[in-house]
């Protein structure tokens, strides 16, 4: 097959039917084989009944229905283990992007061979002060932090190669960072294609105030896992070595001082409280380190690697 489109969606009941027509209009026009997955992340509105009756009549139309609102990483996450294409193609269900953009990525994935290609919205359509503002914040930071020169990091409208979406883990909020999981697992040719952007249409936006939190939060977790998770000690271990040692040193120094000069007010000053502060914390983030290093040991991704290539297999 040559294309997967993946589309996760809550409550956008009104926008499917015309999506879908959209979608099969230019597939069809570029006699593509495609499916269209839609994951249905816990509507509560007729959004399932409207999947259902579009995959009757078209079998290429597939659904998916979570029992709850698991959020839209979830539902990327399940399309991305369903999707059978060769080109994965995400876009969001309300119609603010266009399906018209869909035969130039698909073709910047399996011709020009990128990786993955993130749309940009260089010309948005949402609230300027809750939306666009922040969101130039976030993504100065994601650059900064993630070294990928993308412009828009969370556009719904991405396209990957099989391989990539087969070998990355989506949960949390972390659709926002997928560019970053990719480039984690190795995969470096990430491009960036500017897509049009339209008004929502339909229905209202599902992200609130909350996603500054959430991101910020999924970032560490993403920095910290793609860093660490397989050598905890080394991050642990070390810091509360230098914090032990650290402690130590102080405290020989007031017990040698205590020992020249029985005046010596040991307790009263400051380096006393630091030292035992230190010695206590060094212990702990070890000790931290330490377990986490015996689950890691056991934990049954621990030798799970992508194999770029094999030969004589
Ligand atoms: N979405 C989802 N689960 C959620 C929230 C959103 O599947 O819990 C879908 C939503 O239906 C849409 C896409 O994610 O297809 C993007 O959401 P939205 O348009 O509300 O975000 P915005 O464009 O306002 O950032
Ligand atoms: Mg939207």
């Amino acid at each position: 097959m040559d294309l997967s489109l993946v589309i996760p969606l809550y409550n956008e009941e009104e926008s499917l039917p015309e999506l879908c027509d959209w979608i099969q209009h230019v597939a069809d026009q570029h006699q593509y084989d495609y499916e269209i997955i839609l994951v249905d992340d816990g509507s509560t509105d007729q959004s399932w009944t409207v999947i259902e009756e579009l995959s009757a009549i078209n079998p290429r139309i597939k659904g998916i229905k979570f029992q709850r609102n698991y959020g839209k990483s979830a539902g990327l996450n399940e399309g991305f283990r369903a999707a059978q294409g060769n080109v994965v193609i995400t876009m969001d269900a309300d119609l603010q992007d266009s399906p018209d953009e869909i035969p130039k990525l698909y073709q910047m994935i399996a011709v020009e061979k990128y990786d993955l290609v993130s749309g940009w919205k260089k010309k948005r359509y949402d609230n300027t002060l809750t939306k666009n503002i922040p969101s130039k914040f976030f993504n100065a930071t994601t650059r900064k932090v993630s070294g990928i020169k993308l412009h828009d990091f969370n556009c719904g409208l991405k396209a990957y190669r099989k391989k990539v979406i087969k070998s990355i883990e989506v949960y949390g909020e972390m659709h926002r960072y997928i560019p970053l999981l990719a480039k984690w697992s190795g995969f470096k040719k990430i491009g960036e294609k500017i897509v049009e952007h339209r008004p929502r249409k339909y229905g209202v936006t599902k992200f609130g105030w909350e996603r500054f939190i959430n991101g910020f939060l999924d970032i560490l977790s993403i920095m910290f896992v793609g860093k660490f998770s397989k050598r905890p000690m080394h991050f642990f271990g070390m810091w509360g070595t230098l914090f032990f040692l650290a402690g130590l040193g102080i405290s020989f120094y007031l017990v040698i001082s205590k020992l020249m000069d029985a005046n010596f007010a040991l307790t009263n000053r400051p380096g006393f409280y630091i030292s035992l502060s230190a010695i206590i914390i060094g212990m702990q983030l070890f000790l931290a380190g330490f377990i986490a290093e015996l689950i890691a040991r056991n934990a049954p991704g621990r030798n799970s690697y992508l194999i770029e290539k094999k030969v004589g297999l």
